[in-house]
Order: C-alpha cells, then structure tokens, then sequence
C-alpha cells in the first residue's frame, strides 16, 4: 500500500505537491473553461494547511518544451485556486531557483505558494537529477496528487519523489483505490466496455482484460474491425486493417479464457460526421457500403444497458460512437445511464469516456471517473506508472 498524506506529521512542515492544473482555456483568452482539475485537489491542499503544512504547488501547462512561453504562466490559475481556497495563493516565476527558494523559506503554516509552469525547464521533461534536487530543497515531503501525470517519469512526477519522504494525496489515493481495486479485488462479476476510436489504443488493455473480467462489451469505431473480422461488411466505417487478424485471435482467445466479447447486433449509419446528417439504424449484415458506423444501434445499447445494470463493477473507456455530435451520444448516454444507476461499481476512464460522461450529467453518480486519460489506460493495462511506484510503500514510512 502507498503511504499518503495521512501518515505524516505536517505540522510545521514544507510540503512540495505536484498538481495536475493542466486545465483547458477559452480559445485565444485567459479563461479557465473547466477547473475541474483545479477543483479535485482542494481536499490535498486543505488537509495539508489544516495540519498545519506550508503548501508549495507545482503543475505543468501545455507544452511549453523547456522554455518560457509567457502565455503559458500560471496567472489565471493561480487566481482561480485563490478563490476556491478563499484565501491568498503567492506565485514565483522561478522553480529551481533561489527566488524559488526565497518564497518557500518565508512560508508559515497555512500558506500556498504556486511554482512556475514546471516544464519551462528542461530538467522536468528530462528527470535531470539536478533539477530533482532542486525542487526537492524546497520542501520537507513530497505529495502527489496528479495521478493524469503519474505515466510520466518527470523530474517533479518522479525524480524528486525519491529524495523527500513520498506519498499519494487524496486525489491520488481515490484513483489508485478504484483502478486498483479493479484490478485486484473487484465486486464481481466484472465487465469491461470498451470503445472509443481505435482497436490499436486498445490491444494491452484487452490483453489485461481477457481471463480477469468475466465479459466484455465492444462498441465505438474500434467495434468496425471486430466487425470485419467476423466477416462483416462495414461499408466507410474506421477500419484498421492489419488489426483484422489481431481482432478475430482476440475473439476466440476471448472466449477460451471465459471472458466472451460481446459486439453490437445493430449499430447507426450516416454518410458524414455532422449534425443534421440523415442517419438510420440497420443490422451488421446490412451496413450499406457508402455508409460509416457511427454509433451502436438502440437494440445494442438497450442489450448493453440491461446486462451491464446487472454487473458487480463495471470498467469503462471509450465512448459507443461519436458522442461529440448527435445524434451519435445516444449509444453512450445509454450505456451511461445504466451504469450510474443501480449498485454498479462503475469506473470510468479518463479523457474522452470522461468528458462524455460529465457532459451527461452522470459524473456525480459514477463511482469514480478517473482524471488521467493515457494514465488510467495504462494502469488498466496493468503497468506500474513511474510516479506512482515512487511513492513510499507504508511499511517503509518512517
Ligand atoms: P480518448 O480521447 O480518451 O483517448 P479514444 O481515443 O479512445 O478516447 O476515443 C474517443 C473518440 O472516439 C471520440 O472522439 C469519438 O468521436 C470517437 N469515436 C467513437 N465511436 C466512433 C466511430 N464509430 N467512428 C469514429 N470515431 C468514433
Ligand atoms: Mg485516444
């Protein structure tokens, strides 16, 4: 088990905590479109000032490659997480450095200081050990709480992880909690729904999945190449060709291993991507040869939604269809409804899976919805995330 920010005394200490404040922007402005982010890891850092902590933040944004890009401060964040806190947040445009160091030594108990964007030096993409060392002289202990970085061996994810005590913060601690208790010991029986757009994002998981879930569910443009492995035609729908034979293997080694793989019996067809597209709903033998595969059928989502209620836990990543323009959400709204209601486990992937189900109004009613896009995947894959494994373990806190 991970140690995490409750097996330390924090009185009077400097905690260095990595944030995942990478939030999205209103194009071209200054405006936070979703904080989210910023949001979730309000609990770590009132835990920490209420123990009586000084509370030095740092969080990447964007991709400013080692150098600093002026649009890319942290300015509107830090004024953001201010008034969530209700109270004054300090920001330094320095992170190795001695006005870093500066603003950490004056910290009294309860104080929050904001580092700069952390990837304005090169050090942090690179995990320089210098850079590590810098940041870790800043603090008495380190907390992670950006579990959305964790697949990131950085310098502030990682590198610095092993020169201060280590441990998860609450945000942290909820995702390795769900994914892990997935993985490890989940309510069963255990169903996988997986979708999204493509088969090769998805073969370790698969992998992982097969002989540990008990079913699993295929929809999304990944279900095209399943279909076509079956010997299905599926007209202009997203095809990966050289993962037609990979697609039928994973059918039989499937079942062999008492995981069988359910695909859609109906799915919705259009010509284009767009809104007002005339669509219809046709069975997979008859997906007309001009038409794509853009959502799973109301037959398929009613058949999912039902069996899928009746589930101990159910792990999910990758949207039904194209759930980004209707009327291509329904086989997501669907599936999601049934999956929120009830007594379902329900752990929900990152990134796309995530947006779609925040969109519909079912976040509160999930179990967890993971903030880590590639980091819950690859933690489903069954990976050890770099800034996860270099966190202490509680049998050598100390
Ligand atoms: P993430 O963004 O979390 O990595 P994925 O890449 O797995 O998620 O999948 C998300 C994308 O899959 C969405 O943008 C969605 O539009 C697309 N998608 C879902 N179903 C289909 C489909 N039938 N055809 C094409 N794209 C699809
Ligand atoms: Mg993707």
């Amino acid at each position: 088990m991970k140690r995490t920010i409750r097996d330390f005394d924090w009185q009077d200490k400097r905690a260095l905590v990595r944030v995942d404040f990478n939030v999205p922007f209103e194009r071209g402005t200054t405006r936070i479109s979703d904080d989210v982010r910023i949001r979730e890891a309000v609990p770590t850092i009132e835990h920490l000032r209420g123990q009586g902590a000084a509370v030095i933040l740092c969080t990447h944004l964007g991709r400013p490659d080692g150098k600093r890009v002026p649009e890319l401060e942290l300015g509107p964040i830090v004024e953001r997480l201010s008034k969530l806190l209700g109270a004054p947040v300090g920001y330094v445009n320095d992170a190795p450095g001695d006005d870093a160091k500066a603003a950490a030594g004056a910290l009294a108990s309860g104080d929050v200081l904001m580092l700069d964007n952390i990837r304005f030096w090169p050090g942090e993409e690179a995990n320089a050990p210098d850079f590590a060392g810098a940041l870790a002289s800043l603090a008495d202990a380190y907390v992670n709480d950006a579990f959305g970085t964790a697949h990131r061996a950085h310098a502030s994810t990682e590198g610095v992880a092993h020169r201060l005590p280590a441990m998860a913060g609450l945000l942290m601690e909820k995702e390795i909690t769900f994914l892990g208790g997935v993985l490890e010991h989940p309510a069963r029986p255990l169903a996988a729904l997986l979708g999204g757009a493509k088969v090769s994002d998805k073969l370790q998981v698969l992998g992982r999945l097969i002989g540990h879930a008990d079913e699993l569910f295929v929809g999304g443009g990944m279900a095209g190449t399943f279909l076509k492995a079956q010997g299905y035609e599926i007209g202009a729908s997203l095809l990966e060709e050289d993962l037609i034979g990979f697609c039928a293997e994973t059918m039989e080694r499937a079942a062999a291993a008492s995981t069988p793989i359910t695909l859609p019996e109906d799915v919705v067809v259009a010509e284009r991507i767009e809104p007002e597209v005339p669509t219809s709903v046709v069975g997979i033998g008859d997906i007309p040869s001009n038409a794509m595969v853009l959502d799973i059928g109301p037959k398929t989502a009613a058949s999912y939604a039902q069996r899928l209620a009746g589930m101990g836990s159910v792990v999910w990543n990758g949207p039904m269809g194209v759930f980004e323009v209707p009327p291509f959400h329904e086989g997501t709204r669907v599936v999601a409804e049934a999956i929120a209601s009830g007594s379902v486990v329900s752990v929900i992937g990152g990134g796309s899976t995530a947006e779609a189900v925040a969109h519909l109004g079912l976040a509160e009613r999930m179990s967890h919805v993971s903030t880590g896009g590639g980091a819950s995947l690859e933690f489903l894959e069954g990976k050890e995330l770099p800034g996860v494994a270099a966190l202490d373990e509680v049998q050598d806190a100390h």
